[in-house]
Formats: structure tokens, sequence, C-alpha cells
């Protein structure tokens, strides 16, 4: 038999979150806990059900796992599938990337004085157990491929309010600016708070 997914993990790191914003940190000290609470979530790759970590042949993925009750944040599962890529696109607020499965390139963008966007420094290869930041303080513009061409890679992005929902941006690189709001590519809903296939192993008597 398969062991379950862990899902006690996941739902920890969503408390911790909670807990966290519960002290309105400004965002340096918001970006540097969560980065940290993220870096645990993913250092483990055994709390994710497979039906958030599959891919699509036509583009990414992204499976909502979790939006707080206030708002205040948002989980998603992002699935890559080989050699697929964003558009440059930014965010709004702030973001982290904690690499779960395989790995993904990111690539900051930047205005150019004549009102295109261009490549600014190297692209950041983001390996399992890697976290990375964005939010319109420190950049937020960017965009992300799996740098798999043979496999998909997951990464797990944690967004300051519902993203799935926020009005934000694509960017061309002649400077064209494009309004998108994502949605979430769910055909289900997540269920990580169902905790009865816990609860009954704990009734099991042990052989
Ligand atoms: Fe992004």
């Amino acid at each position: 038999m398969p062991i379950p997914a862990n899902h006690t993990r996941f739902r920890t790191f969503v408390q911790h979150m909670a807990r966290l914003l519960d002290q309105h940190p400004a965002e340096p000290t918001l970006l540097k806990e969560g980065s940290k609470l993220l870096g645990k979530l993913v250092a483990h790759d055994d709390w994710l059900q497979d039906t958030y970590a599959a891919p699509d042949a036509q583009r990414y993925q992204q499976y909502v796992l979790h939006v707080d009750s206030l708002e205040r944040f948002c989980v998603v599962s992002f699935v890559w599938g080989p050699g697929q890529c964003t558009p440059i696109h930014n965010h709004t607020v702030w973001g982290l990337i904690g690499m779960l499965r395989g790995a993904e390139l990111a690539q900051d963008y930047a205005p150019t004085a004549d009102g295109r966007w261009a490549a600014q420094g190297q692209a950041v290869k983001l390996m399992p157990g890697q976290v990375a930041a964005v939010s319109p303080t420190i950049g937020d513009v960017h965009r992300v491929s799996n740098a798999l061409s043979d496999q998909p890679s997951i990464s797990i992005h944690v967004y300051g309010a519902n993203i799935g929902s926020v009005a934000r941006s694509v960017f061309l690189e002649d400077g064209t600016q494009k309004p998108f709001v994502s949605g979430y590519s769910n055909t289900t809903l997540p269920n990580f708070w169902d905790c009865s296939a816990e609860m009954n192993a704990r009734l099991r008597p042990a052989h």
C-alpha cells in the first residue's frame, strides 16, 4: 500500500505562516521568517498529493493548496512540464518560491530607459529545498522556467494575497503591458484537513 501523504507537515506550515502574519511583521522580517518556514516544508517531498503534482502537456499548472481565511496569504503548487515557462510577469504582492522537486530557473527583468524590459543579472537556478523571494520592494518582475527539459519540476509558492484573484501584468520585451488574473488550475478542491487516515492509523492496533 502506498504511504499516505504527510498532511501534518503542510498543516503545520500553514499554521506557522498564519502565526507569523498575526505579528504584522515588516516585509524584511516576513520574507526572512517565511523563507525559513517554507524551506522546512520543501525540505521533505512526502506531503504533496499526486493530484496537485500533475503536469499538463499544454501549460504549467497552478494548483491552489490553501487560501488563508483572511486572504493574507495563499499557497500554490506550480507544476512545470518539461521545458515549460511563464511569460515575463509581476505579482504586486510579496511572494516566496520553494523548490520541491526538479529544478527551475528564475530570471529577473528590469525596465530599460526606452521603456522596454530586459533581463537583469544572471538567471538563478533553484534546487530542491531552496527558497527565493519576490516583491514590489525587492524586485517583482521575472520569468520562470523549468530547468529540466526531460521531466516535470514542482515549486511551492506562497503569496501575500489570494493570488489567483489578483489583477497583475504580463510584459513583452518591447514594453507592451497586458493585464491578467491567473486563476487556479484545480479541478478539485484540496483537502489537507481530513485527518481520518491518520486518526484511523493511530486507532489500529500495532502488529
Ligand atoms: Fe512569478
